[in-house]
């Protein structure tokens, strides 16, 4: 039962800011419907729309071009036009780390409401693995909501990133890594040398709650999956949510990506505390989302997060109870080691006890391997992203590093 206390604390934070558009707008993130009708405003023919966007489309984001001299095929008075309108700007990058284990870390300045004043900043976080590297993006400065382990969850919301936000994290990472075509691949270490490029999978688990900034989320994901550009399908993006229930389904007919709900708790009284969205959308409601998410199966299983909290969520009555409670959902069990920040009121579970928790997930036929915090050196693990708006100070960061080292 939801008691007085609990129930006066808001669930969910309301925008600070909105996006003002810079007067020449970037063309990056627009879908094609939306870049013809940009192409039209600037007085280019309906009949050669469809054409230009195809050639812009290309070089935006195969060939990664970055101002529209390089765009060779278009005439030279169409680039002078579309220059004097548009451009192709990114997010601007204000700092890159780069961990000992080749994961890499981007802050990005964002404008403010008002322009020249109050920037805001978000991260964008590239892992490196033997089969595959993983984009994480973000899609709120801050979060709506407050979950307790979470670092971003203490933040204001300030406001939605646009589509242009969140594709251009993927342009940034790109225009990094040299991980566009002809482009000089980046070399070091935990970085391929040869083969297929460097970004093959994209997750929305970075900074904001992704169904909270349900359009723009939707837009420029279906930007990322189109094959002639970014091309990176839809099987390998995958869309967390902490259980936004009315907009999963949506998820699943408007986007059609790979899902992950942070679960963290078989229990409404502890997920109440930990995800306090489980007041509105309690386990039962959100499992029954899941049960009829569009297009689930065997071959696409929903990932079920779950964070190791020492004390708290992780005894093996809680992994047996996992298991039941997933009884029947096609599933995948992601189990996540936490990871501390300064203030935070948790421990990571004994790593004894995160071995024996995964066992009986494993043995219940859930493949749970639990992946080894990356970047914790950079403080780019998951729940360590808190954009510079709210700044740690010097001794918070100190602690939060060697908190990083001696885990
Ligand atoms: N808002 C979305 C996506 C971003 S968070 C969501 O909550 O699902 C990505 C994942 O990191 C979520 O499963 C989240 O619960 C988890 N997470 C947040 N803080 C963490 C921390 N301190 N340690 C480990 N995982 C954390
Ligand atoms: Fe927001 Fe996700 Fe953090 Fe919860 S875990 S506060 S939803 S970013």
């Amino acid at each position: 039962m939801t008691t007085v206390l609990e129930s006066s604390i808001a669930l969910e934070k309301t925008p600070l800011e909105r996006y003002v558009p810079p007067a020449k707008p970037s063309l990056v993130g627009l879908s094609r419907a939306a870049l013809a009708q940009a192409l039209g405003a600037i007085g280019i023919a309906p009949s050669q729309q469809k054409m230009r966007v195809q050639q812009i489309w290309h070089w935006l984001y195969v060939r990664g071009a970055k101002d529209f001299d390089q765009m060779s095929s278009v005439s030279k008075e169409v680039r002078a036009i579309l220059d004097t309108h548009y451009t192709l700007a990114r997010p601007e990058v204000v700092a890159e780390q780069v961990s000992v284990d080749g994961t890499r870390k981007w802050l990005l300045r964002l404008p403010g409401e008002v322009a020249g004043e109050r920037p805001h900043e978000v991260e964008c976080v590239y892992i490196p693995e033997t089969d595959r590297g993983t984009l994480c993006l973000s899609s709120q400065v801050g979060c709506t909501l407050t979950c307790t382990f979470c670092h971003t969850g203490t933040q204001r919301l300030v406001r939605n990133l646009t589509p242009g936000e969140i594709v251009g994290q993927i342009m940034v990472a790109r225009d990094r890594l040299g991980d566009f075509l002809g482009a000089e691949r980046v070399t070091g270490p935990g970085l391929p040398t040869e083969g297929d490029r460097f970004i093959s999978n994209i997750v929305m688990m970075g900074m904001g709650e992704p169904l909270y900034n349900f359009e723009a989320v939707r837009d420029a994901l279906l930007v990322v999956a189109d094959g002639d550009g970014l091309s990176i399908s839809k099987r390998r993006i995958t869309l967390s949510t902490s259980g936004v229930v009315p907009n999963i389904s949506r998820a699943g007919e408007e986007i059609g990506t790979m899902l992950a709900v942070s679960l963290h708790a078989v229990r409404d009284e502890l997920r109440n505390e930990l995800v306090p969205l489980n007041r509105k959308y309690p386990i039962k409601v959100l499992l029954d989302a899941c049960r009829n998410y569009p297009g689930v199966s065997n071959a696409k299983r929903i990932t079920f997060e779950y964070v190791m909290l020492k004390g708290v969520n992780d005894s093996l009555e809680d992994a047996k109870a996992l298991v039941r409670l997933l009884k029947g959902i096609p599933a995948k069990i992601n189990l996540i080691p936490f990871n501390p920040w300064p203030g935070s009121k948790y421990e990571c579970s004994d790593w004894d006890q995160i071995e024996k928790f995964s066992e009986i997930v494993f043995n219940a036929g859930y493949a749970s391997p639990v992946r080894t915090p990356r970047g914790r050196d950079i403080l780019a693990a998951c729940g360590q992203l808190k954009s510079a708006t709210e700044k740690l100070s010097a001794r918070e960061r100190m602690a939060l590093r060697a908190m990083a080292m001696t885990d």
